[in-house]
């Protein structure tokens, strides 16, 4: 079926084109209600919330840089009250708009029409496990997978595409597929598949006994997902180029075909809208509402295997991407 193209569409191709193009994750709040094994923000005090006007201007100066994409993130993004405000501003600015959940509680009616309304593009729900016991254990949030059920099944009367944002970690190595499946059966429209990675960030602290896969463990989940991937039977977003750059990266980190480009193309704004080449680092580039082209990042990066920067770095590197934009070509589901 032939692709539409948007006014998103076209404003992608244009930065990509011009070579102005960048994505941002925007991270609006650090509360979040649940209390996942594999990440502590959800411990932090005191509460932040990006101030509403702020927010708006720092979009505004995002798409101003050449930001083609913004993923919504948190803590938990739903909780932010302004948070279709912020998705309207991207949407006026023709930014392509993903926001992130992992309470599904959090997804009202009222909240899936401001969504709506806004042209969201994508909601991106945090799904571990095809066994509900697990899914509450590692989110600690009661009856969690019914709960995702029937949030995918009300963002179908809307034309937000739902995608399953599925970690690699301990209970789900071995059995990638499986939890594929169980993403399709419930609806899900789109699946992104997640490096498990350690942080020590202040900022950002992720990692916990879930994730203590070692290497060899990883290295095998991400061929079974290649292989699953090369099936064409579900709709992973993450391009085989990216994942087999992972990889390289775990088996020999100066082997790897596409550095990081945090920092630079992609980057993370946290919610003092200080702007940091992910959220590892310790290192700030600039606040956004007063950085300049200058402050971004020039040195391409390689210490981490994190998913959302690896992957979208992938494009920026000319003749060396060339397999990313043929898997592109051959597929609508390549921004997330
Ligand atoms: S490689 Fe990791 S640490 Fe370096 S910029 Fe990318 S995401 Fe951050």
């Amino acid at each position: 079926m032939p692709i539409r193209m948007t006014a998103k569409h076209t404003n992608i191709l244009k930065t990509f084109l011009n070579g102005s193009m960048r994505l941002a994750e925007f991270a609006i709040t650090n509360e979040c209600i649940a209390k996942c094994t594999f990440c502590d923000i959800w411990k932090q005090r005191p509460r932040q919330y990006v101030d509403r006007e702020k927010g708006l201007q720092a979009i505004d100066k995002l798409a101003d840089f050449g930001v083609a994409h913004i993923t919504l993130t948190g803590g938990e993004p739903l909780l932010h009250p302004n948070i279709i405000d912020f998705a309207k501003k991207c949407n006026s600015r023709n930014i392509h708009t993903a926001v992130l959940d992992a309470a599904p509680s959090l997804i009202t009616e009222p909240i899936l029409d401001g969504l709506d309304e806004a042209k969201t593009d994508m909601l991106s729900i945090s799904f571990d496990s095809d066994d509900p016991k697990v899914c509450e254990a590692s989110r600690r949030i009661p009856d969690i997978l019914n709960g995702i059920e029937d949030a995918v099944k009300r963002i179908k009367r809307t034309k937000i595409k739902s995608m399953a944002s599925i970690l690699i970690w301990n209970d789900n190595h071995d059995r990638m597929e499986k939890v594929f499946m169980k993403a399709i059966d419930m609806g899900f429209d789109h699946i992104s598949v997640n490096y498990p990675t350690f942080s020590k960030s202040v900022l950002y602290p992720l990692g916990g006994e879930g994730i203590s896969l070692n290497k060899p463990g990883v290295i095998k989940a991400l061929q079974s997902v290649i292989e699953i991937k090369k099936m064409k039977k579900y709709p992973i977003v993450n391009s085989i180029a990216s994942m087999e750059n992972i990889i390289q990266y775990l088996t020999d980190p100066a082997t790897v075909r596409y550095e990081c480009l945090g920092g630079n193309r992609v980057m993370f704004v946290d919610w003092f809208l200080d702007v940091r080449p992910c959220m590892q680092l310790p290192q700030v580039l600039g606040n956004i509402l007063t950085m300049t082209k200058d402050d971004f990042a020039t040195e391409p990066c390689n210490r981490c295997n994190m998913s959302w920067y690896r992957d979208f770095s992938t494009f920026f590197h000319g003749v060396k991407s060339f397999p990313v934009y043929l898997e592109s070509a051959t597929s609508s589901r390549s921004l997330y």
